[in-house]
């Protein structure tokens, strides 16, 4: 059993390996940690190294995969990509969940009845409050795609992003999810981290690197420590959080983040519920 394996196993390092598979978005939401938009540098990992990052991930001891951007589904091929990845680990994509047109759901096909999970944002029960972080139709179109992507067959968690939110709004929100076919289980609520536009716009918490799981993160830029790591403000990404800009073999940003983690002080770890 490799040092990562064992390190896994024993619950001293995360089991995710996140990629970031591209920058650029269709929305330009208030909290992005990315500063993503339609026109940003695209930053694209690409389907090779995505595939190949997953086989040496599962050999390495990891449990599974986590894909970010940007708007990954933006990427033609990226359906496929997530099928042969998915034949190494179980993948978790995040998405906003507004372009899954009819033809854009036919193009899911290669991920019918394969380990690969959605995660879609969706903040507030109400369309007006929930667009306004995110952009108009924002609500509309991913209550609209939610039950069709269920309906595929797909498994889809819900991620709520926010500041704070009252119960009985948070009861609301619990019983639409329930309703688009989304079981309590895959609803999580996390804060906004002020990295990013949320700087620009002074919302979230501010996480330090202890704050944030250890989930290696790798980008075209390098390295990180999570995917909280490569974040972009000002047009500049991030690199407080860099571990190591060699990305290939993944022993090594592997073995570098196993040190960090090795070197933190006991009891020194997460303690804002970021996820
Ligand atoms: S938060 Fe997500 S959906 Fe919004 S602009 Fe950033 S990458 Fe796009």
């Amino acid at each position: 059993m490799s040092e990562i394996a064992e390190a896994v196993a024993g619950g001293r390092l995360p089991g995710r390996l996140w990629m970031y598979a591209n920058y650029h978005c269709n929305l330009a939401c208030t909290y992005c940690l990315t500063e993503s938009a339609p026109q940003v540098p695209r930053r694209e990992l690409g389907p090779t190294r995505m595939v190949e990052i997953a086989r040496e991930a599962s050999e390495l001891g990891f449990t599974d995969l986590g894909v970010t951007g940007g708007e990954p589904f933006l990427l033609m091929w990226l359906p496929q990509t997530l099928a042969e990845m998915a034949t190494h680990l179980p993948v978790l994509v995040l998405t906003n969940g507004t372009l899954f047109s009819p033809k854009r759901l036919a193009r899911l096909e290669p991920i019918r009845g394969s380990s690969v999970a959605m995660q879609i944002s969706l903040d507030r029960p109400d369309p007006d409050a929930n667009d306004e972080m995110r952009g108009a139709e924002n609500f509309a179109k991913v209550v609209d795609a939610i039950p069709r992507l269920v309906d595929l067959g797909i498994r889809v968690r819900i991620a709520t992003t926010v500041e704070s939110i009252e119960d009985a709004e948070l009861d609301r929100l619990c019983a639409l999810h329930r309703q688009l076919g989304v079981p309590d289980e895959d609803h999580v609520i996390r804060p906004i981290v002020r990295r990013g536009r949320a700087v620009d716009y002074r919302l979230g918490v501010d996480a330090q690197r202890d704050d944030l799981p250890a989930e290696l993160t790798i980008t075209t830029d390098g390295a990180y420590w999570s995917p909280f790591g490569p974040t972009v403000h000002s047009g500049v990404v991030g690199t407080d959080l860099l571990i190591t800009r060699t990305t290939s073999p993944l022993s090594v940003p592997a073995n570098a983040l196993l040190r960090l983690v090795e070197a933190r002080p006991p009891g020194d770890d997460m303690t804002l519920n970021i996820r």
